[in-house]
């Protein structure tokens, strides 16, 4: 399972991109996506998601369906 960004609620502040211990978070254009790949939900590293944490939308990165 990984998490995934809502682009339509991103406001691209790229608050989340540095916070990710894993460099899952990238910038493409526009568009801040998650690598499905590399997202291990900040397991063994925090104990809530980084990328969550910090993004001031609160509701645009859920986990991946
Ligand atoms: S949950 Fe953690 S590992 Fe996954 S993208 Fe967010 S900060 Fe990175
Ligand atoms: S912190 Fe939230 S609003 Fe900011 S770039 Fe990341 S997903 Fe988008």
């Amino acid at each position: 399972m990984a998490y995934t960004i809502v682009t339509e609620t991103c406001t691209v502040c790229g608050s989340c991109e540095s916070e990710c211990p894993n460099k899952a978070i990238s910038h493409k254009g526009r568009i801040y996506s998650i690598d499905p790949e590399k997202c291990k939900e900040c397991e063994g590293d925090y104990d809530a998601p980084q990328c969550g944490e910090v993004c001031p939308s609160g509701s645009c990165i859920p986990l991946a369906a």
